[in-house]
């Protein structure tokens, strides 16, 4: 009976919502958003899936987890029986790549930045789970890479040590949708990795960058929440940089990381508009920032106590060789060379 009323509600309210199970009896919902024409975002269980469909065929961005494939396979296939030739992961996360394998065995080829491929590889050797090789990328870039599309030019470009180390975002140029991976959250806290390369500055640079690329009418496909706008982007950016700022006020006003994780002042007014209310909470927000400042403050430190030192040492030998002119005075003879010794 619940089950039925379930049923009937899910049919009442979104359309486009499909809850099924899949093979090993995982219960999997997705829910198709159009963005416009031909762009649609697919959310699900992990990060926002964004595709665009043309006479080309199906180019797709992220593939959430293995689990879930079998249902975003059919979804896609509503909208179009063309085949997804390319796909572009975002970063190695595997709520992103998880579909990889399974993609890959239909032909689809697959690109990221050359640390997904790298970070992807690490986990196949460490063997800690079983992970096909056929997740892997088989094209990789450095900095950037355009195709040209579905009447369109898709402009990949890399972010340096944002969400992790191997970050693109993808810019659908006619359509004017951008889809930012996880170095954008939608209105909350952002996941930082820095165990695989993330920082909070990269993550402000990165986002600083898009701002750039895009303009104020683009629609934006984050990593993880709803469709965002410029502005959203603009929000977030500026967020990031003064809770940065006043976290390393703190630090250099030589307050601990507990006590900064108590001074709720230091997010109230983006706490009172839910950014804490994700997968990030403001603690744990708060203490990624304060350990990056305390890095870069360390390295700072360590600089100018390296170069204090090393300037000490030059003024010590100078007063030396000032000492010695002092008391052994040099004859002029000593000066003279001799005429046979020219060299
Ligand atoms: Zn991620």
């Amino acid at each position: 009976m619940l089950s039925k009323l379930i049923f009937i509600a899910t049919l009442f309210f979104s359309v486009l919502t499909v809850y099924s199970q899949s093979d090993n009896g995982v219960n999997v919902y997705t829910k198709l958003i159009k963005v416009n024409n031909k762009i649609y975002m697919l959310q699900g269980k992990g990060g926002n899936i964004g595709l665009s469909f043309g006479n080309d065929g199906v180019f797709m961005i992220d593939d959430q987890f293995a689990e879930s494939i079998e249902q975003i396979q059919k979804d896609i296939k509503t909208i179009s029986k063309k085949p997804v030739q390319f796909l572009v992961n975002t970063h190695f996360h595997a709520d992103h790549t998880g579909g990889n394998a399974i993609l890959a065995e239909t032909g689809t080829i697959i690109f990221s930045q050359e640390n997904v491929r790298t970070r992807l590889l690490g986990m196949i050797n460490e063997e800690k789970k079983k992970i096909p090789q056929e997740i892997l990328p088989m094209v990789t870039f450095s900095e950037d890479l355009t195709f040209h599309y579905n009447g369109e030019k898709i402009y990949v470009f890399h972010i340096h040590n944002a969400h992790t180390d191997g970050d693109a975002m993808v810019y659908f140029t006619e359509s004017n949708v951008l889809h930012t991976g996880d170095v954008f959250f939608n209105g909350k806290y952002p996941f930082i990795d820095t165990e695989n390369g993330g920082s909070i500055t990269g993550c402000i640079e990165g986002l600083e960058k898009a701002i750039m690329v895009i303009n104020e009418d683009t629609k934006i496909i984050p990593g993880h929440g709803d469709v965002g706008t410029y502005k959203d982007l603009q929000n977030t950016v500026n967020m990031l940089s003064i809770v940065y700022k006043r976290v390393a006020m703190n630090y250099i006003n030589k307050k601990t990381e507990e006590e900064v994780v108590k001074m709720t002042d230091l997010t109230k007014e983006y706490d009172e508009n839910g950014y804490g209310d994700g997968f990030i909470s403001t603690e744990a927000f708060l203490r990624v920032i304060y350990n990056e400042v305390a890095k870069e403050r360390g390295d700072i430190e360590s600089n100018a106590e390296k170069n204090r030192k090393a300037r000490e040492k030059v003024e010590k030998m100078m007063e030396e060789q000032a000492k010695q002119k002092e008391n052994n005075p040099p004859k002029p003879s000593q000066n003279i060379k001799g005429s046979t010794d020219l060299d």
